[in-house]
């Protein structure tokens, strides 16, 4: 329980991390203010403060149901608007650099939906609070204060120009990738922030697609991961069921492939993977928008806790603290576990002495930690990855032997139902990334029932009519090679 309240509590940005913290400060501030450069649409309609919004996402099972708790009723008010609730592995086509994944039953979950009515579902609930106030089309332009306390921000009216100061005893910067928190921190007199950059140079190509009647209810969603045995540039693919009866696509890679450029290019670059059912599906869907692209996906951490002493009045989470690549679809999980540490740590009273604020920063990048890792460590294998980073348990290691056991982890995870579960229970963040190397994994690994090896993407009969595709164009799986860790799914 609070014990004492803060005054005033600002949040820079109402994208999912933003809003989700505005709605936990409420419970612990008189009020609160959130800042948004956006008008915020009153429907699920795409806006450019969230580029990444045209993409395929998935919020895994950890993240809906932590935003559940938050806000009761979400995933109901999300199903209702035609997301789609997918059973992992069970309602997951995937073929993995170890080959296709059986489709055992589901022991998680993860939510499908488009990215704007995800953020619209969210956002109608978590701001509706009385203390809670929104500036629209207002921009955060710089920190008031000093290096041993932030008092509160700088924003501009974006149609006036007109520039305020706002006063505030907390200010949490939530404004993602874009972030300006290093200039800022520099402006004050903190010293520079240490920075970890992964970054495998991941480019995202997406169209939506009229799917075929009952293609989003009665149909898996599909992924195609890179084999990254060939050491080779990866490239992917993902179709997921949506709201609306539309199917949307993705297609990726890391730097050196080529992506898509032109809608030409999507279904050749879809029927190159490393199986062509992408392409098959897609052959007679209608298009329903151009084709999207996207290149803001390298894994990058600061690390506000290794500074000697941070700001009081000042928090930073979501993408501005860590941004992953996406493939993975950890990043709305991600801010809503800063959400769920804020509360608890604020739960514990109003940060009001020095180094208050240090603290709940720590606890926040603990929080990420795990999707950080899963993700890095794998990013960090692709041939061309520029690295920049410090994390022991990235740089230093043998990456040979890492490449070994992720190869492991992978074959065990889509032919032994044991080893399965734990992977997914980890990949949907539901499970500690040291599960992996827990005796209850290893056993699992070596004396769990091994499956056969699947030759074909494993769609049921009943599937295939649904979609109007005979079994026979189902071509055989290119050899399946290694893959270094969890089939990406994002
Ligand atoms: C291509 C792509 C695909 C992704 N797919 C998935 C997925 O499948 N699953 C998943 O969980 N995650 C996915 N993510 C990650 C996910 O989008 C983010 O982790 C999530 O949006 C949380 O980010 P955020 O709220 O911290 O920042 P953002 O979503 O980037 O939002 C920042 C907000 O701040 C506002 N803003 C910026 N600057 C200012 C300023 N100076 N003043 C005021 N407002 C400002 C912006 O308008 C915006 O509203 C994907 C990301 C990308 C790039």
């Amino acid at each position: 329980m609070t014990t004492t309240r803060l005054a005033h509590a600002v949040v820079l940005g109402a994208s999912m991390a933003g809003t989700l913290a505005a709605h936990v400060l409420a419970r612990h501030a008189e009020t609160v203010t959130v800042v948004e450069r956006d008008e915020l649409p009153e429907e699920a309609r795409h806006r450019k403060g969230v580029p990444q919004g045209r993409h395929a996402h998935l919020l895994w099972s950890n993240g809906a149901r932590l935003i559940e708790d938050l806000l009761p009723g979400t995933t109901d008010r999300l199903l209702a608007a035609g997301a789609r609730r997918l059973g992992f592995p069970e309602d997951l086509v995937t073929l993995t650099g170890q080959g296709w994944q059986h489709r055992f039953p589901a022991t998680q979950f993860a939510l499908l939906a488009s990215r704007p009515l995800l953020d619209l579902t969210v956002r109608q609930e978590a701001l509706t609070r009385r203390n809670i106030t929104v500036l629209q089309r207002t921009e955060a332009v710089d920190l008031t204060g000093d290096a041993g306390r932030v008092t509160g921000v700088v924003v501009r009216d974006i149609d006036s120009g007109r520039r305020t100061a706002l006063e505030a005893d907390l200010v949490i910067d939530a404004t993602g990738r874009g972030s300006r928190l290093k200039q800022w921190l520099a402006a004050l007199g903190v010293p520079a922030l240490e920075e970890d950059v992964v970054d495998a140079g991941v480019a995202y190509a997406t169209r939506f697609f009229q799917a075929p009647p009952g293609a989003t209810t009665r149909f898996p969603a599909v992924n195609i991961a890179a084999d990254d045995n060939v050491r080779e540039p990866g490239r992917f693919g993902v179709v997921y069921p949506i709201e609306g009866g539309r199917w949307i696509v993705t297609l990726s890679c890391t730097r050196g492939a080529r992506l898509p450029s032109t809608e030409e290019e999507f279904l050749p670059f879809a029927r190159d993977l490393r199986h062509p059912v992408i392409a098959d599906l897609l052959r007679d869907a209608e298009p329903l928008t151009p084709l999207y692209g996207s290149r803001s996906a390298a894994n990058r951490r600061l690390y506000p806790e290794r500074l000697d002493r941070w700001p009081d009045g000042l928090l930073v989470l979501g993408d501005s603290l860590t941004a992953f690549n996406p493939i993975y679809g950890h990043g709305m999980s991600s801010a809503a576990r800063c959400a769920v540490t804020l509360d608890r740590e604020l739960g514990q009273g109003a940060p009001s002495g020095p180094g208050d604020g240090h603290r709940i920063q720590k606890a926040i990048g603990a929080a990420v930690d795990d999707p950080w890792i899963l993700a890095a460590s794998k990013d960090i294998d692709y041939v061309n990855c520029r690295v920049d980073a410090t994390d022991p348990r990235l740089v230093g290691v043998d990456t040979e032997q890492r490449l070994r056991f992720a190869d492991a982890i992978t074959a065990a995870s889509i032919r032994v139902p044991e080893a399965s579960e734990i992977v997914t229970d980890v990949m949907s963040l539901n499970a500690p990334q040291s599960e992996l190397g827990s005796n209850r994994f290893l056993l699992a690994m070596r004396t769990g029932e091994r499956r056969p090896e699947l030759t074909a993407p494993p769609f049921s009969a009943e599937e295939l009519a649904v979609v109007g595709l005979d079994a026979s164009v189902l071509t055989p799986a290119a050899a399946g090679s290694a893959a270094a860790g969890p089939a990406p799914v994002g």
